[in-house]
């Protein structure tokens, strides 16, 4: 069996522990004969694997009675839209831009409402968190958006921006279960899984309870109303069921691991280890401030297009893949979520040195 270090941003690695117990599992999930792709989702078996999920992700990220968590489809992308038809009873917004996927979400909130962009940092191709403690909210906006953590461009709001008092509604797609958060400073954070938590097909919403309600925008699907899923604790209809399984485990493996405070030091440990080196080389740069470096996703550039071709292609031969940068950036990029082992990036940098004294005059 060869295993690749697989630096893609998404779908992304995940625990080997997990992928071996769920190949044990595939004939018979636990004497009940079937695979869990296999089982009906209203099924006492599978009702326990959603429960436990459920539970052990409120354990991991200490979350409040008074916030639901939901398992929902449509990729984040999808959310994007049911933040405005939820939440917009003033037809206003407000964003804060650091990024493709922050702009995405406030493209599709002007489909419903005024979406405003309260901050930006676009000026510098997002290679910045912007400040974000004085900013000119409308007093009337329903929320402030943010995508906390840039999977294009590797930057991460070490603090929170300051809403004055309205609602904070957050992206954490890339950095979910990275570190510890305090939930209660949210009134909704989601997230795909695809990137640092299961298979693609899931995302994960925390809800503060009294903005799950009948009040939505005319027009919204039921299957978009939160309130249709809380009701039915994320089993309105058939859920991604195999998927949710796989978060599951993944919860579980984190918890073996020491939960998010020791998954905070891990990923740490690591991002250090690259980034020091980025600081050190000649050829390799990082592409951003370092106060706002992400720890999940690692931009990186030699300033050269021809040789970031050469790079990406020997490290794939070397095993290193998924590596090149996205498509609208170019450059490199080395996504180092939880599922990355140590090992992964000390090679990678060994790789990259051995690259550089190889390739300079
Ligand atoms: C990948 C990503 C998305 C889009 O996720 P889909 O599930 O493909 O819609 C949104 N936000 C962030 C921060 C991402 O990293």
């Amino acid at each position: 069996m060869a295993r690749v270090y697989n630096f893609s941003a998404g779908p992304a690695v995940l625990p080997e522990e997990v992928l071996r117990e769920a190949a044990d599992e595939m004939m018979d999930y636990k004497g009940s004969g079937q695979s869990v792709m296999e089982m009906s989702h209203r099924s006492k078996v599978y009702d326990n694997i959603i429960k436990e999920a459920e539970a052990d992700l409120r354990e991991l990220m200490n979350i409040p009675d008074n916030y639901k968590v939901l398992f929902l489809q449509g990729g984040a992308s999808q959310f994007f839209a049911e933040v405005p038809m939820n939440l917009m009873k003033n037809k206003k917004a407000a964003y804060i831009l650091t990024g493709q996927w922050a702009k995405k979400a406030f493209q599709e909130a002007k489909l419903y409402g005024e979406a405003v962009e309260v901050a930006s940092s676009a000026d510098k191709t997002f290679s910045y968190i912007p400040d974000c403690s004085d900013l000119d909210i409308p007093e009337d906006a329903d929320y402030v958006y943010i995508c906390e953590n840039n999977t294009i461009y590797g930057t991460k709001f070490k603090t929170l921006p300051n809403t004055k008092g309205h609602l904070l509604v957050s992206d954490i797609s890339s950095c979910f279960l990275s570190e510890p958060v305090d939930v209660t400073k949210y009134g909704v954070v989601y997230g795909g899984v695809q990137k640092n938590i299961g298979p693609a097909g899931v995302v994960i919403a925390i809800i503060r309870e009294d903005l799950i309600t009948d009040d939505v925008l005319p027009g919204t699907p039921t299957m978009l109303k939160w309130k249709t899923q809380a009701d039915a604790d994320s089993l309105y209809n058939t859920p991604p069921c195999y998927n949710i399984y796989i978060c599951g485990k993944v919860f579980k493996w984190i918890k073996k691991m020491g939960g998010l405070t020791a998954m905070k030091a891990h990923n740490e440990k690591k991002a250090k280890i690259l980034y020091d080196f980025l600081d050190e080389s000649k050829m390799f740069k990082g592409t951003v401030v370092k106060e706002d470096r992400s720890l999940m996703n690692v931009p990186f550039v030699t300033g050269d297009a021809d040789l970031d071709a050469k790079f990406v292609k020997e490290a794939t031969e070397a095993g290193f893949v998924n590596l090149k940068g996205h498509r609208t950036v170019g450059g490199m990029r080395a996504s180092i979520y939880n599922a990355m082992p140590i090992e992964g990036v000390e090679k990678l940098v060994e790789f990259m040195r051995n690259f550089e004294k190889e390739n300079t005059k």
